[in-house]
């Protein structure tokens, strides 16, 4: 696996994370109700709960056949969370869990799992790509 700067990674999940936002944003929301405001505000309820439970129906049918593999997933995933307890935090970096116990590094704004941590041959390597608290770069002393 190729290890990439800290800071590239970082650029690549925001910018994966504003696409994504702004393709839904690209998508108006239909309006199920097709009463118009001349109608009663009761009438255009019925009509908006009408359709909002019709489009809750058909999300359950697309459910449905996970369902049982979805609840297996989630009760296997509690037994190991009581079994190690729950995380204490996320790698910003590779989303892997943090647990109790577990060495990672804590930053100002992100946590790093030991694997994804930057070491000190990186900051030597790469001084450019480290900001201190200040957001200056860092500096390094021989
Ligand atoms: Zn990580």
């Amino acid at each position: 696996m190729i290890r990439l700067p800290l800071f590239i990674k970082r650029f690549i999940s925001r910018f994966k994370g504003k696409r994504h936002v702004a393709r839904l944003q690209a998508e108006p929301a239909s309006t199920p109700c097709s009463l118009d405001a001349s109608s009663s505000g009761k009438q255009r309820w019925r009509a908006a709960r009408a359709a909002l439970d019709a489009i809750e129906a058909a999300r359950a049918k697309l459910v449905e056949p996970t369902q049982l593999h979805y609840e297996g997933a989630k009760a296997h995933l509690e037994d190991i969370e009581e079994e190690h307890g729950e995380p204490l935090t996320f790698c910003e970096s590779c989303s892997d869990p943090i647990f109790e116990g577990e060495p990672y590094h804590r930053g100002s704004d992100v946590d790093l799992c030991e694997a994804c941590a930057p070491t000190y041959g990186d900051l030597a390597q790469s001084p450019a790509s480290f900001r201190d608290r200040y957001g200056e770069p860092e500096r390094i002393a021989a």
